[in-house]
């Protein structure tokens, strides 16, 4: 009698929110965070409590939120740990370095490829930030991988490249699958084994596809940042069209890093003609 009661009182919650249509967990979503950002952060202050739309809310400059971040967080909000997204099943012996992850039996954290232990691990896949795979040698200490390389990319990093992704198959010899990820490490979207496109995860973070193709980003799942329709000077495209994979959530295609000089107007008019 006790289980069923468990078991008829756990799913309910879950149901009612998967039941709602995407509009309204969208909405629900924004309500949340605009609640979070208006009660605990300076930057929201102004803002209509409320919006009901993303497009109803000013955007933030991306320099700005750089050079103030302590103007957008809330400094006493826990954040925690999210288990490492592995993209195809269950994860192998997964050597996560320099991101700190919920670790599992075949999933551990390293500070970075250098400490001795990675060898002895003897990883079947490895997951690390752009930045430290751009940095590592060519010729990799660690043993054969079997299984992938996952890279971290963000909006600092920039997303990936197709010479990275070219440059790290060649080093790796296993499949390369990107995974962006906001300022307090949550995965924002994930690259599936169609390998076109990365799928949003939409409880973590809201694109928004813009003039030029800038993209902007609200982050959903950051208790410590409840930061809505941020720059991110990032450039690509929304698709919605389904995914062989079977995923239904949408892809962010062709992101690329936007090119910000300061240059003169002609200057700019050169530059983008260039381009
Ligand atoms: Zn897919």
């Amino acid at each position: 009698m006790h289980y069923n009661l468990v078991t008829l009182s756990f799913p309910m919650p879950w149901l009612r929110g998967r039941s709602l249509p995407p509009e309204e967990q969208r909405r629900a979503r924004l309500r949340r965070v605009l609640r979070a950002a208006v009660a605990n952060t300076r930057y929201a202050r102004g803002y209509d409590p409320g919006a009901e739309r993303f497009e109803q809310i000013p955007r933030v400059d991306l320099l700005e939120f750089l050079c103030h971040p302590e103007r957008y967080t809330v400094e006493n909000a826990g954040a925690r740990l999210e288990r490492l997204h592995y993209p195809i099943g269950d994860a192998p012996r997964t050597a996560v370095i320099a991101r700190q992850v919920d670790e599992t039996r075949r999933v551990r954290c390293f500070s970075g490829f250098d400490a001795a232990k990675v060898p002895a691990f003897a990883p079947q896949a490895l997951a690390a930030p752009l930045d430290a795979l751009r940095a590592a040698p060519d010729t990799p200490a660690l043993g054969p991988l079997r299984n992938a390389v996952i890279v971290f990319t963000g909006i600092l990093e920039g997303p990936l490249t197709p010479e990275d992704g070219d440059r790290f198959w060649r080093r790796y010899q296993v499949p390369v699958f990107e995974q962006f990820l906001g300022f307090g490490g949550e995965l924002l979207a994930w690259e599936c084994e169609i390998h076109h496109g990365l799928h949003v995860r939409e409880d973590a973070a809201y694109f928004e596809g813009g003039e030029g193709d800038r993209l902007t980003v609200s982050f959903l799942g950051n208790p410590r940042l409840p930061l809505l329709r941020l720059e991110t000077g990032l450039t690509g495209r929304l698709v919605t069209d389904a995914c062989p994979c079977g995923t239904a959530s949408p892809r962010l295609v062709d992101m690329r890093r936007r090119t910000v000089r300061r240059v003169s107007s002609a200057g700019t008019m050169a530059a983008a003609a260039a381009g």
